[in-house]
């Protein structure tokens, strides 16, 4: 799961991407408005978390354009001010939830898990290829009727994969779902992830094709 947060707030800035990172969300921070619009373009989030008070564009302002572009991205506002007003005005302008600061960040975890249950009900929540069913929401996987557990990263190559079953997806495409900006992306990480989900559900469960990627054949 990957997260897009926008806050220009330096310190909950950091502290909140630092709790999003322990809990496995892959998450990418900007300070401003400005660059909203070009960074959903390029990258494919899970979740945008939008702080409403930012300089230059407010993030009211942000969020109405991303709904006037046909985004369809769920959105957590997060307000300085709790009034019914700025609530309703910001659920009116297509926002999924909202939350007031000063917040708990349990609450925040259970917003976002609640806000990413609803978005994958509505995408037909349970997904399956080669005998794998993978659940985004719940993270739950199930192979030959049994529960497997895997790690956040595991998960999220899995889920890309099956997603996409029967295509080759890119090792590119596999490091974006699990690498924030900036951290350090080791030349062989996806081959090592691939491998362990090898080891769990089939040597045949996963193809590579060299030069272009991965695939779970259908
Ligand atoms: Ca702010």
């Amino acid at each position: 799961m990957r997260v897009l947060l926008v806050e220009d707030d330096p310190q909950l800035g950091e502290s909140l991407e630092a709790a999003l990172r322990l809990e496995q969300y892959a998450v990418d921070w900007l300070r401003s408005g400005e660059p909203v619009r070009a960074t959903l373009g390029a990258t494919p989030y899970d979740l945008l978390i939008l702080d409403l008070g930012l300089p230059g564009v407010p993030g009211m302002q942000v969020l109405r354009q991303l709904r006037a572009d046909k985004h369809t991205l769920p959105v957590l506002l997060l307000t300085a001010r709790n009034t019914l007003a700025d609530k309703v005005d910001g659920l009116d302008s297509g926002a999924d939830d909202y939350l007031a600061k000063p917040f708990e960040v349990d609450e925040l975890f259970a917003r976002i898990r609640s806000l990413l249950r609803r978005r994958s009900n509505q995408r037909s929540t349970r997904m399956e290829a080669a005998g794998i069913a993978v659940d985004p929401a719940e993270r739950l996987v199930e192979f030959d009727g049994e529960t497997v557990a895997l790690t956040a990263r595991e998960f999220a190559i899995l889920e890309i994969l099956v997603r996409n079953a029967g295509r080759f997806v890119s090792r590119a495409r596999l490091e974006e779902g699990i690498y924030s900006w900036g951290e350090e992306v080791g030349s062989n990480t996806v081959e090592v992830y691939v491998s362990r989900l090898r080891k769990r559900f089939g040597s045949d469960a996963i193809e590579t094709m060299r030069g272009v990627g991965y695939r779970i054949p259908v």
